[in-house]
């Protein structure tokens, strides 16, 4: 199952670079780094992948005067132009979809099939914005006065793009392509743990024929590019994909500007299951809400939320499903789920069940052993755990876990159930189960959340606008709705009436 270190070299060098060379990406240049040294780590052997030095400000500030250049080459391009650019992008992510999924399975921790399936979104993602490029367009006002005033809108010029590890090629793609569609360039940020695919993906933009430094990548710290690209005048708008934490001071440096935000946090989503729910798929997708890529899900379904007539059964029975959930090698084209990406991110989980035992929670199955992994192995493998007797004070029910961890709450009412879902400073996403088609449109509308399931759990797609409220962030990130984040909109006014 394991790669050797020379297959994942050559990998790197196939779709990247050398892996010496790693650095940030500039024009079509690798640029190194001179800062601290990071070490990319293995997360289903904990050996070091490869090692790269940070960046420094210099780097970002080019970066940024590159990507300037080049958004005025790119708006330039007629939008039907620009829509073949990004379809050919999209064939182009096709065309290397296997290496592109291998590499992203073996930095991230997720699994083959996992990152197959993301990178087919991510070919879609281009599609779909493809064809935007010439349908998105002012419009004439029909002002009293006898003046034309129409709209025109316009693309912001660079957009910083800051990105997590959990799903790192998925969500470059899902922020970078509608801001390229609408004509700026961008300045991605991938997450330091996860920096390999996001500079293939650069790599594969300026083969389908994007001006040279229309999509640039500043691979490092947060901290050491944050605060500098954000506070450079170029950038004209910050895009964050991240914890709720680092989303805060993301927003505060940006006011300071002030630039506008659209900002995708963390969540704490209420999957509620009522008695009348056809249980058999309400457990099934339970499962999935809960462990799909291990848990490292902004929109898991982490709280349970259960009718109490069902509940003892409804419980148990989803924690026997969740421990026949297969956690593996990334590698494993069988394994449900890989690793967790990182060993902070692993002692976290840990922790946090810990915790959630001692505020009373009961173990249905999983809990604190570190060693999840059938086969002993080394590796950031978690056991996927249900928590029962959970009630939404604890704080167990209120933090963002980020691993497969969900806790079980019971409810009597569909008024409590509407009141714990809501009893959250998250409001990502959310799910209700009931065979009552009135009941799910109630509560449907009741809960605070920027997506909503009905008798299922999960699906998505780049076309439905996607995003948060409250501490979840704000903004939507898809659909033809984000066009509006990527643009602005200039009004003109002339005179054309007789005598005006
Ligand atoms: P994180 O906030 O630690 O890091 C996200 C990115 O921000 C990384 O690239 C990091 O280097 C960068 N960063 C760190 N400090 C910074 C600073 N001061 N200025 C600018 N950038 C900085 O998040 P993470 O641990 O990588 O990802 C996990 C979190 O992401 C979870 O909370 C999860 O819910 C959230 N997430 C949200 C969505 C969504 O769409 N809502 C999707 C995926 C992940």
């Amino acid at each position: 199952m394991n790669h050797s270190s020379s297959d994942f070299n050559a990998l790197v060098a196939s779709l990247v670079g050398s892996p010496t060379d790693i650095g940030s990406y500039i024009g079509a240049e690798l640029v190194p780094g001179s800062g601290a040294t990071l070490t990319l780590i293995d997360p289903a052997t904990e050996q070091t992948l490869l090692q790269f030095a940070d960046t420094d400000t210099t780097i970002v500030d080019a970066a940024l005067r590159s990507c300037q250049a080049a958004q005025k080459q790119w708006a330039a391009y007629s939008a039907q132009r620009r829509g073949e650019v990004l379809a050919q992008l999209g064939q182009l992510v096709r065309r290397d979809a296997e290496p592109l999924a291998r590499l992203e399975a073996i930095t991230s921790g997720k699994t083959i099939k996992a990152a197959r399936a993301q990178v087919a979104a991510v070919a879609e993602i281009f599609r779909y914005y493809a064809g935007w490029t010439d349908k998105f367009h002012g419009s004439v006002i029909p002002v009293p006065g006898g003046q034309l005033n129409y709209t025109l809108r316009e693309p912001l010029g660079v957009v910083l793009a800051i990105t997590p590890w959990n799903s790192p090629l998925y969500l470059a793609a899902w922020n970078i392509a509608p801001a390229l569609a609408m004509g700026n360039a961008v300045l991605l940020k991938p997450s330091e743990l996860t920096p390999l695919t996001a500079l293939a993906l650069a790599r594969l933009a300026r083969e389908a024929g994007l001006p040279t430094g229309t999509l640039n990548v500043v691979n490092g710290l947060g901290k050491t590019i944050g605060d500098t690209a954000i506070g450079n005048p170029i950038t004209k708008k910050v895009v964050f994909v991240g914890s709720t934490q680092t989303g805060r001071a993301v927003n505060a440096a940006a006011a300071q500007r002030p630039i506008s935000c659209l900002l995708e946090l963390g969540g704490k989503s209420a999957n509620i299951v009522f008695d009348d729910a056809n249980l058999e798929q309400a457990c099934k997708a339970a499962v999935i809400a809960a462990c799909a890529n291990t848990g490292q899900n902004c929109a898991a379904g982490s709280r349970l939320l259960v009718q109490r007539a069902v509940y003892d059964r409804f419980v148990e029975t989803v924690g026997r499903a969740v421990a026949e959930y297969r956690i593996g090698h990334p590698l494993d084209e069988t394994a449900d789920g890989g690793p967790i990406n990182n060993r902070p991110q692993f002692e976290r989980i840990q922790r946090m069940i810990a915790m959630g035992l001692e505020e009373g929670a009961q173990l249905v199955t999983g809990g604190v052993t570190g060693d999840g992994h059938e086969s002993h192995e080394p590796g950031l493998y978690v056991k996927p755990t249900v928590l029962s007797h959970v009630n939404n004070t604890m704080r167990i029910a209120r933090e963002e876990v980020f691993g497969p961890v969900v806790v079980a709450i019971p409810f009597d009412t569909e008024a409590e159930a509407i009141d714990i879902a809501n009893d959250s400073e998250f409001a990502l996403a959310g799910a209700v189960w009931t065979r009552d088609i009135a009941r799910a449109h109630r509560v449907a509308a009741q809960v605070n959340a920027g997506l909503l399931w009905i008798n299922m759990y999960r699906d998505m797609h780049v076309a439905s606008p996607f995003g948060g409220n409250d501490s979840s962030g704000y903004g939507r990130s898809s659909g033809a709705e984000c066009l509006y984040e990527y643009t602005k909109t200039k009004s003109v006014w002339v005179p054309i009436a007789a005598g005006c």
